[in-house]
């Protein structure tokens, strides 16, 4: 190359660029001192260099280019990536403009090719840093897009979450909101009460593919190895960034349906467990498919803060859910109490009979209309202790002290007293009372019932009045009957004596008849006496007596009719009891007297005895006679009571006064027994405190 002058050679040894130049066969012909220091090489040595067969050149695509100014063209490549042509040990790539200038002769050929290299690796790395820079505010700016867009997505499912407190509609919608902005797929599962789990719901932008999603779910629930229920056990969220065809092939129960989930041609999901207060309530899916998408970890954060969100959503229904069944329970109850009490209040107000209800402290808080009506207070004059200033005066100070009592204690209260009503009348009534408890058994106040019995105790009193009357009429009566019964007797006995074959057949049989009417009624007067004694002395007991002693002393009495009927006496050993023993002998007396008295055709064999039954003494005379037809077992203990005529002599008083007898000690008298069977008659009388004492010591 002939440079123009020495201060072309100058401008072309000084330059910065490394400038070779070429003879048109490609070989160098010159080169500068940039570029024998770029290359590390001499001028000279450079000589051997020829450009056109440079294959790193030819590589990068730059010799088309310096061919181009071989055949006369001025190029430029663009920059290459360069190993330093010297390519020692300090060789390092760089990046280098590459331009060719073709230098023409005289004629206008190409003669030579000058081309420069230009060094821009700096300048190239502050382009690329610079690039960088640009596509990172380009990232920064769509992140910015993104997480703006991500928050109107949670913002906006936040609102939908907390619009209503049914939470699986709430929670269909929020599926559908999630789809495609999230995933192109979002399902919602819900752990039942039983612990299975149920599909809420799923969501895709297209229906036909929800539809195959719950034919799917339905042919194919999860079982306990699929993700579902893992994610479920362990409450840790699961992800696959890539789902292979290997993990479809492993989760598909059969080919169908590995047919099924491939068709739907998923390729990344996330299953996140939905967890309130420490509890997993269930879990959300989110899926892509023909979007491509791949799920990353700002959509592992977007999705688990939609599933806190939706867990919360789910948690709060629930929790208001039951504050409202509690509630409405509540209101139930106390509507069931309020129409309860209005119940009670009619049906307490037209009560025939009178309540009373106090509290636990015995205050009265509340009388029906028929308390008030029977004992004479109006309903605020009975608050408190009021009721009691109506009991009459000589009883309220017994029935108010028993009252306190039964407050203090808690137990029953039954109790006949007097109320005298502000008009001066007075009632009798018939108080009741017991401890009201509440369902759990606490005590709640008492309960009380008032029964007028005024019109029962004024004929009672009447009757007892009357009785008395009579009881003391017959006692009179018989006593001093006796007296001229006596006369009647003697004369008769008398005119019997003397007359009796010196008038005719007519008379004697005549004197006979009354002979007998008036020892019939002496033994009538006799009796009657002795029961209309033993009513006066009603409810005297004396004693005790030896049950022993008392029969030996019946059996002398008895002695003559034994004897002449050839009876029999088995006895057992017999208690000492607290009766009197005239009235106890009264009683064997009647008893075993009807034993012999009414006997069979066999001669009578009597047994007498006494067997203990706790605190009292059951005795028994069975006897072998003619027995009692049942319909009769009540009756013959009746005054007067008799079932038989002449053949069997009597007054039909024994047994009504054996029967007073037992029951003015308290006890009881039956008779078991078959027509022509014999009879045992039995009766209970009480044993000795003493002796109840020891048998109850007794093991
Ligand atoms: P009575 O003076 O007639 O014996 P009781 O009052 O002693 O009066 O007895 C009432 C009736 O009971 C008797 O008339 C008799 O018919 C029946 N009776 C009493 N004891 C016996 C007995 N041991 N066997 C069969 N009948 C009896």
């Amino acid at each position: 190359m002939r440079l123009a002058g020495a201060r072309g050679r100058a401008f072309f040894d000084q330059s910065p660029l490394s400038i070779l130049v070429f003879g048109a066969d490609g070989y160098a012909i010159d080169a500068n001192p940039a570029a024998e220091r770029l290359w590390k090489s001499s001028r000279d040595k450079l000589r051997e260099y020829n450009i056109l067969r440079d294959a790193r050149l030819e590589s990068k695509g730059v010799l088309t280019h310096i061919r181009r100014a071989f055949e006369g063209e001025h190029t430029a490549a663009p920059p290459a990536l360069l190993d330093r042509p010297d390519a020692g040990s300090e060789a390092r790539p760089g990046w280098y403009e590459i331009q060719a200038y073709p230098v023409r002769d005289s004629r206008g050929t190409v003669c030579e090719v000058v081309v420069t290299f230009q060094d821009v690796s700096d300048r190239r790395q502050s382009e690329q840093e610079r690039a960088g820079l640009l596509e990172r505010a380009e990232q920064a700016r769509d992140n910015a897009e993104d997480a703006g867009s991500r928050q109107a997505f949670l913002a906006e499912a936040g609102a939908v979450l907390v619009s209503s407190l049914d939470y699986q509609t709430t929670l269909a919608s929020v599926a559908r909101l999630a789809v495609p902005r999230i995933a192109d797929w979002c399902a919602v599962d819900l752990l039942e009460e039983d612990g299975s789990l149920r599909r809420l719901a799923v969501a895709h932008a297209d229906q036909a593919k929800s539809d195959v999603a719950w034919e799917l779910s339905h042919r194919y629930p999860p079982g306990p190895d699929d993700v579902i229920p893992r994610v479920l056990r362990t409450g840790r969220p699961e992800t696959a960034a890539d789902i292979s065809e290997d993990m479809l092939r492993r989760s598909a129960r059969d080919p169908e349906h590995f047919r099924m989930i491939q068709d739907l041609g998923l390729c990344s999901y996330m299953v996140l467990p939905l967890v309130a207060r420490g509890r997993i309530l269930g879990a959300i899916t989110f899926a892509t498919a023909e979007s491509g998408r791949r799920f990353g970890p700002i959509d592992l954060s977007v999705a688990t803060d939609l599933a806190h969100r939706a867990a919360m959503a789910v948690d709060n229904a629930r929790l208001y859910g039951n504050v409202m069944r509690e509630r409405a329970a509540a209101q139930a109850a106390l509507q069931a109490l309020a129409e309860s009490e209005e119940r009670f209040r009619s049906l307490s107000t037209c009560s025939p009979v009178g309540k009373l209800m106090a509290d636990v402290e015995g205050r009265c808080t509340y009388t029906n209309p028929r308390c008030q009506s029977i004992c004479g207070f109006g309903e605020q004059e009975a608050l408190g202790d009021g009721w009691t200033c109506f009991i009459h005066p000589a009883d309220r100070e017994a029935v108010v002290e028993s009252w306190r009592q039964l407050v203090r204690t808690g137990g029953e209260f039954s109790r006949q007293f007097r109320f005298q009503r502000p008009d001066g009348s007075v009632r009798w009534v018939h108080m009741r009372s017991a401890p009201m408890l509440s369902s759990r058994g606490e005590p709640m106040g008492h309960a009380a019932t008032f029964e007028d019995i005024t019109e029962s105790r004024l004929a009672e009193e009447e009757l007892r009045r009357y009785n008395e009357d009579l009881q003391r009429f017959a006692y009179v009566a018989s006593h001093d009957l006796k007296e001229p019964l006596r006369m009647v007797s003697t004369y008769t006995q008398m005119l019997a004596k003397r007359y009796s074959g010196r008038l005719d057949a007519d008379a004697d049989e005549f004197i006979g008849f009354v002979v007998d009417g008036v020892k019939r009624m002496r033994a009538l007067i006799d009796d009657l006496l002795a029961y209309s004694r033993l009513i006066n002395q009603r409810g005297e007991t004396a004693g005790p007596a030896d049950c022993e002693a008392v029969l030996d002393w019946v059996l002398l009495n008895l002695q003559v009719a034994i004897g002449e009927s050839g009876a029999e006496i088995e006895r057992e050993p017999l208690p000492v009891v607290p009766v009197d023993r005239v009235q106890i002998g009264q009683l064997l007396q009647n008893l075993i007297g009807n034993a012999i008295k009414y006997r069979g055709k066999e001669p009578p064999r009597i047994r007498i005895g006494a067997r203990r039954n706790g605190a009292e003494w059951v005795f028994s005379v069975a006897d072998n006679g003619i027995g009692i037809d049942p319909a009769y077992w009540e009756r013959i203990f009746g005054v007067f009571k008799r079932l038989h005529g002449k053949e069997y002599p009597g007054t039909g008083i024994g047994l009504a006064i054996c029967k007073k007898i037992v029951e003015s000690h308290g006890g009881r008298i039956w008779v078991e027994s078959q027509p022509g069977r014999g009879a045992t008659f039995r009766f209970t009388l009480p044993a000795l405190r003493e002796t109840v004492a020891d048998t109850a010591a007794k093991p």
